[in-house]
Formats: C-alpha cells, structure tokens, sequence
C-alpha cells in the first residue's frame, strides 16, 4: 500500500530537519524520507563543529544569521539542548578584508573590534596573525548534529513522521501531487515535495520530473569532498581560549575552530576552505584524505598556529555543496521546493533556511529572490 503525506520532506540534514520542524510547527502533515539517519555521516550535517558568526562581507547575511539565532534560541529552549557554544571569531587575512567586515558589523549593530596584529597577537598568542583583526566575541560553534536531531525531534513532537532507510530514486508526477519511488521498491504519495538532499541533489536533480526551463535556470551546483584535521592544543589549559577564526591569504583560505565532541576536546579542528577535489555527486565519495591537502593544512599550520601540536591526531571528510556565488538554492515549481543551503556556510542560517522552505513551500510567503534564480529564469523568458 502507498502512504500519503501533505509534505513530504527528503532528506534529513540540516535543511530538511529545519524544513519538516517548521512546516510540523505551523500544523502540516509532514514525513521525512532519509535515506540513512538523520544528520548521516557521509553528509554534510553530521559532528560537533560548525563555525557559527555574524561577520559577512554581505550585510544580507550578516542581518539573516540575526534571524536565524532568534529562531535557533527558541529551539535549543523547546529542546532543551545546548547548540551554540560561545567562542568569539577573529577574522583576518588581506583577503578577508577585516575593515571592510568590521564596517558591516558596525552597521548591523554587533559587537565587535578591530585590532591590529600586534594587538591580536599579544591577546591571542598561539596565533600568528598578519594584518588587522576583526573580533567580534558572541560567535561560536555550533553542534550540527544535536541541531539536526532537536529539530527532527520538534517536528515529530508535532505530529510529523520519519522514515529512514527510504532512498529516493525518483518521483513522479500524479493528478494530486507526487508519487515518490525509493530505490529499494517502496513507493509513497505527496501532495507537496521538498528536496533537500545535500550533495545528492545533482545526481537527483534529473529525476524529479522538473521543467526543462526550471532546470536551466538553477545555479551551476558542484561538490567538493572536503577534510578537516584536528590538531591537539599544546596548552589545553591556556589562559585565551581558542577562538574560531577564518584567514584569507592569496596562497591560502583556512578557518579553525574548537573541534568539542568530535575532537575529545582536546583541539581545534582546521580546514582549508574549497580545497578538496570536485566529485559528480556524493555518491562518488571516497572518504579518502587527499595527502595534499593534510601536507598544506599541516604546513599552514606549522606556519600560523604556534599553538597547537602540527600533527594532526584524527581527520575526516565531509561534503560541500557549492553555487559559484555561495548564495543558497530556495525554490519551488509545481509543489516541489529545492532547498540547497551549503557552500561552506549554511548551518548558522538552518532555523531560517527552515523558515524559507516552509514559507515557499506553503505558499505563505515568498522568499528572498536572489535563492530563486531558476523561477526567475523562467519568468523573465
Ligand atoms: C566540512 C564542513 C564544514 C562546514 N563548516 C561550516 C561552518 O563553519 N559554518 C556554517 O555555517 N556552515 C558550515 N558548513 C555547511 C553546513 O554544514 C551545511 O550547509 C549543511 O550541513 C547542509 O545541510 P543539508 O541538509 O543541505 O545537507 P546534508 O547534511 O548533506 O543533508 C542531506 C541529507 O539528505 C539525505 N539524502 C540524500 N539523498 C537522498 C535520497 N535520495 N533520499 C533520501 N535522503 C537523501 C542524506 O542522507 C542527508 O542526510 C560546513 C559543511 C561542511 C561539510
């Protein structure tokens, strides 16, 4: 027999949990297809780790993080589960413009100060700053995982149903909506679809029965597989704890942070940014770290971070979906949402990416149309 749903939700990483959470709030009948369990290991919503800040170069973003932490703290209130853990940021690097971040906080309100190396160095002497320093002191790190699993749990509390296991193949179109097929035979109804299948999408994207000109009009979407090191902290009880920082060199673009549960709290874990190799989907994922990039990660190290260990005690990968300009994928044709908020950046937004798709996907309000760039496509034709 088929079951039915109002909505239906695939895929329970970060976006989708916000998406089922939200919609389940506002009294919809929702059920959550994901293909393994929530926040998997081989997606991009998994771990303790997500680097939470208000600073963006765009003052779009730097108001949405707003938005999403007031969401957020009604979460971890309803739940009950600690998401955000204070640690500050530093931003520096010639490419991270500190000045021009610092112009952009100002602007919007938030804490924050401008030091210059000298300063930043004496404050925070296990790094080796190079220019200017943007700190501003209420960013943190966020707990993916226990996020994704408070908001699975929310949208459960309020009547909504996940299914695991359930790996979507396809779907079809029917007179009511949309007859869903799993790639292991089973088959399931909707009125409404929302895909948020990380770096999945690209190799889904094909079978779910989109326009051609819906199609033509998203974003170029690729997928990087990813590492991240952890390397132990030389003085776990240092008088300045470590911050999360991002650094911006023309050679290198790194960021840092308190690896919590996933390092046993012993280090901080650091990446470099984009520097993993390009695969089709995720489904081609190795899990394998590329040598050269432990040896660059390693080396940045050896040369910024005099506070920490430079040999790396535990190591991992992990998938970034991207869109050439980062900006996230929010957008609906005929009942069917995409929601695509990756690039790197989009677990601080997950409450309000959930709002978004909810907001789209019912048609109770529009969403901001620079995520939406295929029905934009298509209108203007
Ligand atoms: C290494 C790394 C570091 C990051 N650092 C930061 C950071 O510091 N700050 C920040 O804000 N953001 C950061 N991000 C980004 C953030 O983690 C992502 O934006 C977010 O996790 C994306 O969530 P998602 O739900 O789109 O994708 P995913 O978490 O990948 O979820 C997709 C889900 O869909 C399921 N699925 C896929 N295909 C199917 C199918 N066919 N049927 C059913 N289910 C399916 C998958 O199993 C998965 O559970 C980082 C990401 C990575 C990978």
């Amino acid at each position: 027999m088929t079951d039915f749903s109002d909505y239906v939700v695939v895929g329970a990483g970060l976006a989708g949990a916000a998406t089922a959470w939200q919609l389940a709030s506002r009294g919809h009948q929702v059920t959550i297809l994901e293909r393994n369990v929530p926040a998997s290991h081989d997606a991009s919503s998994h771990g303790s780790a997500r680097i939470f800040r208000y600073a963006y170069p765009d003052p779009f973003y730097a108001h949405a993080v707003q938005e999403s932490k007031e969401l957020g703290d009604v979460l971890a209130l309803d739940s009950g589960s600690r998401l955000i853990t204070p640690a500050g940021a530093a931003d520096f690097g010639v490419e991270r413009h500190p000045r021009l971040l610092a112009g952009v906080l100002a602007a919007e309100g938030i804490e924050h100060e401008l030091l210059g190396a000298d300063e930043a160095s004496a404050r925070w002497p296990q790094i080796a700053f190079d220019t200017e320093v943007l700190w501003h002191p209420d960013a943190g790190v966020i707990d993916a995982e226990t996020a994704v699993n408070a908001m699975v749990d929310q949208a459960v509390r309020h009547g909504a149903r996940l299914l695991t296991g359930w790996p979507l193949q396809g779907l079809a179109k029917t007179a009511s909506g949309y007859r869903l097929h799993s790639a292991t035979g089973e088959t399931f109804d909707a009125g409404n679809v929302v895909i948020s299948a990380g770096g999945w999408l690209p190799g889904l994207l094909g079978e779910l029965s989109l326009p051609s000109g819906f199609l033509a009009g998203l974003p170029e979407i690729t997928v990087r597989q990813e590492q991240a090191f952890h390397f132990r902290y030389r003085e776990p009880e240092t008088a300045t704890p470590w911050p999360t920082f991002i650094h911006k060199r023309a050679d290198i673009q790194v960021y840092g942070l308190p690896g919590g549960r996933d390092a046993d709290f012993a280090g901080q874990k650091v990446a470099e940014y984009n520097g993993g190799r390009f695969l089709p989907s995720a489904a081609a994922q190795t899990g394998d770290v590329d040598p050269g990039n432990r040896g660059r990660v390693v080396d940045y190290v050896r040369r910024f971070l005099p506070g920490l260990d430079p040999e790396p005690y535990a190591e991992t990968t992990c998938l970034f979906t991207n869109t050439p300009n980062e900006d996230f994928i929010i957008d609906r044709v005929h009942n069917l949402t995409i929601v695509s908020p990756c690039s790197g950046h989009g677990a601080k937004f997950a409450p309000l990416i959930g709002q978004w798709a909810a907001d789209l996907a019912t048609g109770a309000a529009n969403v901001p149309l620079r995520f939406r760039t295929a029905t934009t496509a298509v209108s203007s034709r």
